[in-house]
């Protein structure tokens, strides 16, 4: 069964906490179902029974995203800016690559396709196009979150302004409140939609009933 289209429901993204997701370890399958995560239910995507179920995102991530929100409330927001944007290019990587399982490419295909397309415009533009038949910009708007591409963008350029010599854009000095404020959105965003794309284009189909 499908969850496209349909927001997650019962997701609470507390302020100062990670959000909580269970994942199936048979299909992939992501949910903010507390009563999927205590096992009450099988599987709504490939009927698996139900224990084994992983929280998502994973320690690591819980990890890093705990310390991006203490540096928030700590006002540090020039820190904020450059670990939320690197953060959500691993979850690109990591959404990519379950994608790429999905469809049967082993850890070794997967590790060789990601280093060939390292940047982060080549793995929006045509990794992922290539994977889907979708491009990053439709299917992040068919999930609800039409501006997220065009304000990722935005806080790439301004992190890069920031930690790059360029010839080309003069550099930035600081980043202020502003931008940390809105990369911590953009952060609680890309779950949700990494969790849309998840069961949308990266659930295993060998074991889906
Ligand atoms: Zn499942």
């Amino acid at each position: 069964m499908s969850k496209r289209g349909v927001r997650p429901k019962g997701v609470l993204h507390r302020a100062g906490q990670p959000p909580v997701y269970y994942e199936c370890p048979v299909c992939g399958f992501l949910t903010a179902d507390t009563s999927f995560g205590t096992g009450d239910v099988t599987c709504p995507s490939c009927g698996a029974e139900r224990d084994g179920r992983r929280i998502f995102p994973p320690e690591r991530l819980r990890r890093l995203d705990a310390r991006i929100r203490r540096y928030h409330s700590d006002g540090e927001s020039e820190i904020v800016v450059i670990l939320v944007a690197t953060f959500l290019e691993t979850l690109l990587e990591d959404i990519l690559a379950r994608i790429m399982e999905s469809q049967g490419a082993s850890l070794k295909l997967r590790a060789s396709v990601l280093d060939t397309q390292r940047s982060v415009g080549q793995r929006l533009g045509r990794l992922f196009p290539t994977l889907t038949s979708v491009t990053f910009e439709d299917s992040a708007a068919e999930e609800g979150f039409r501006d997220f591409p065009k304000r990722w963008r935005a806080l790439r350029a301004s992190r890069n302004a920031f930690i790059h010599d360029s010839a080309f854009e003069a550099p930035i000095q600081n980043l202020d409140t502003r931008t940390a404020s809105e990369a911590m959105a953009l952060l609680d965003q890309a779950y949700r939609l990494f969790v849309h794309l998840n069961n949308r284009f990266a659930i295993r189909p060998d074991v889906v009933a």
